[in-house]
């Protein structure tokens, strides 16, 4: 049983499995270490496991097998514990609608038992007015809503934050504020383990990253290895085909269509580092039209490790391994140390339902 009290969170061979037999696998065997002040992303493609993980760390998952200990804390014996001294967010956070959004802090607050020492602080941050707190969350957009639990879930200043996709519905000004406001709180010595689908806001805050798909941890990162998930797709409309644009390093999936007089259409998924000299050579090409967008993560881990992995993919070298071996050793793709099954998320649709649909209570299945 982990009860290490020097990390803020530790699970070991964490697995939770849904349905009538067991069949869907959404965490398997999970080992994660979190040591206290870290800033811990929680990476990983929508159906990958994270709520499943952290709703079992807040006790209102129970584990099918293995274990995980939060603050020292049994995660099964010690939830209530535990739930006092966490600032949770859950993801597709939803509020009791007929309260008002201050009416719903202090209930919160009061639940908690514990003092509010940072309210105004974040509605500062997060631009939440007094008169935006007197209406009744029934009438609040999304990103207002998620703010309210922004607020609810740091307010009283926890020595843990565990945050479910916490820039869900902000918009990105609101977003870069809420990084502010962890860093602030790392660098006050707090924890803060959250997930998130976007690899841009955890390189931009994490110290390490954990990397789950299929509810399996694929690799785990110091966030300067991150750099190589970062890809674009590129489409373009050029007046000639480029010559030797095959060999051009760090270009893959490259496809050309004719389209008569208007041109020839380019599509490619690029290395970031790769596309000012791309640029370069369909500028000679006669540019046209061009649209560059960041991949997502899903698309970013077919590039990386390969489209020829159709049902495994190959774990990153160093996973599983301590920070400072990290740092040293960034993963290389041609060491294979386990194989990964991959399995389609199941049952749920692979997108988040937006908040406002979701019953106030919790809302992913029960124990
Ligand atoms: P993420 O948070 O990374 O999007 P989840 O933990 O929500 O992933 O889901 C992991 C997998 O478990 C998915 O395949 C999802 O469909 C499934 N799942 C989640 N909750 C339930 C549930 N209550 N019943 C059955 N399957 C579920």
């Amino acid at each position: 049983m982990p009860n290490d009290s020097t990390f803020a969170i530790q699970t070991q061979a964490l697995s939770k499995h849904y349905g009538r037999n067991g069949e869907i696998k959404a965490l398997q065997s999970l080992n994660l270490e979190i040591r206290q002040g870290e800033l811990f992303g929680f990476l990983g493609p929508n159906g990958a496991g994270k709520s499943t993980t952290i709703r079992t760390l807040l006790g209102f998952l129970h584990p099918t097998s293995g274990s995980a200990s939060v603050l020292g804390l049994d995660v099964v014996k010690d939830s209530v514990a535990i739930r006092r001294r966490v600032g949770y967010l859950p993801s597709g956070f939803a509020v009791y609608d007929y309260m008002s959004g201050r009416e719903y802090l202090d209930h919160m607050r009061a639940l908690s038992g514990r003092p509010s020492l940072l309210r105004h602080r974040i509605m500062e941050a997060l631009e939440l007015s007094d008169t935006i707190l007197k209406r009744p969350v029934r009438d609040y957009s999304r990103g207002m809503r998620q703010k309210i639990g922004v607020v609810q879930a740091m307010e009283t200043d926890p020595e843990l934050l565990i945050l479910d996709e916490p820039s869900e519905g902000l918009d990105p000004l609101m977003q870069r504020s809420l990084q502010e406001l962890l860093l602030e709180r790392v660098g006050l010595g707090r924890t803060v383990f959250f997930s998130s689908h976007l690899i841009s806001e955890v390189e931009r805050i994490c110290s390490r990253v954990a990397i789950v798909r299929g509810g399996q941890l694929v690799a785990l990162e110091s966030v300067e290895s991150l750099v190589r998930f970062r890809r674009r797709r590129i489409e373009a409309l050029v007046a000639r085909k480029p010559l030797r644009l095959t060999a051009t390093a760090g270009i893959s999936n490259l496809k050309f269509t004719s389209e008569g007089k208007t041109g020839v259409r380019i599509s490619c998924d690029a290395e970031a580092a790769a596309i000012p000299n791309f640029i370069k050579r369909l500028q000679s090409a006669g540019l046209r039209d061009l649209l560059v967008e960041a991949a997502s993560l899903e698309e970013a881990f077919m590039s990386y490790y390969g489209s020829s992995t159709r049902n495994t993919v190959q774990m990153a070298p160093e996973v599983a391994t301590p920070l400072s071996r990290t740092r040293r050793a960034p993963a290389k793709r041609t060491t294979t140390t386990r194989k990964v099954t991959k399995r389609p998320a199941a049952k749920r649709p692979a997108a988040k339902r937006p908040a406002a649909k979701r019953p106030a209570a919790k809302r992913k299945g029960s124990r």
